[in-house]
């Protein structure tokens, strides 16, 4: 409506804080929001559909799109390769729709370089016991996979106050509740308007 460009989000957090679950509650009454697909070189897991979670690849394919440049950011996890495809994200904010970017603390640190207008959120658990609950819960990993989850849910912590909103999800429904808050604030910001949109207001007032 105002600006022409979409803005946009960075959603950080341990993996199993519930991110997905957060955004995709979030987003449900926000509007035309884009999620970014990432790549990623991990298995896919028995829920997951190729191309709407991830889009699937192996080393070869991940190593390919890293040299073409085509990754707005990308960063290694718990051994394997995951990375944001620039094309669509750019696409979507140049059409005025809004993108959130899924992803961990090295590839955040990125972004927020090379878009230093991106807009960082830190979704946090409660309590790293509670983490460590929800990840064996869903039972998705090896327990060395769990371990080396929690030990970089632990170094994330420490990066919180790189990030301009902080929120812990500890009920879903308050979580959604501020992250919405936070979008629908971002999205009022003065600063954002054109200068099409504020010529025109001067001019019908
Ligand atoms: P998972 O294997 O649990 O799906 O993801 C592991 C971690 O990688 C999560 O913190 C997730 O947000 C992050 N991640 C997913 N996609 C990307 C990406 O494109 N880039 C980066 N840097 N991290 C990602």
């Amino acid at each position: 409506m105002t600006t022409g460009n979409g803005i946009l989000f960075v959603l950080t957090g341990a993996s199993g804080v519930g991110k997905g679950t957060v955004r995709k509650t979030a987003v449900a009454d926000l509007g035309d929001v884009h999620f970014s697909v990432s790549a990623t070189t991990r298995a896919r897991r028995a829920h997951e559909v190729d191309g709407v979670h991830y889009h699937f690849v192996d080393a070869n394919a991940f190593q390919a799109l890293l040299a073409e440049g085509a990754l707005l950011e990308h960063a290694e996890y718990v051994g394997d390769r995951y990375g944001t495809p620039a094309g669509p994200v750019d696409e979507a904010l140049a059409q005025g729709r809004d993108v959130i970017l899924e992803i961990e603390l090295d590839g955040a640190r990125q972004v927020k370089a090379r878009r230093p207008e991106a807009v960082m959120l830190f979704l946090a658990p409660p309590s790293l016991a509670e983490l460590e609950r929800r990840l064996r819960g869903r039972g998705t990993d090896s327990e060395e996979k769990i371990q080396r989850r929690l030990a970089r849910a632990r170094e994330e912590l420490k990066a919180l106050r790189e990030f301009d909103y902080m929120i812990v999800n500890d009920r879903v429904p308050d979580a959604v509740l501020a992250f919405q808050s936070v979008i629908r604030a971002e999205r009022l910001r003065a600063a954002r308007l054109s200068d099409a949109f504020v010529v025109a207001l001067q001019r019908a007032t």
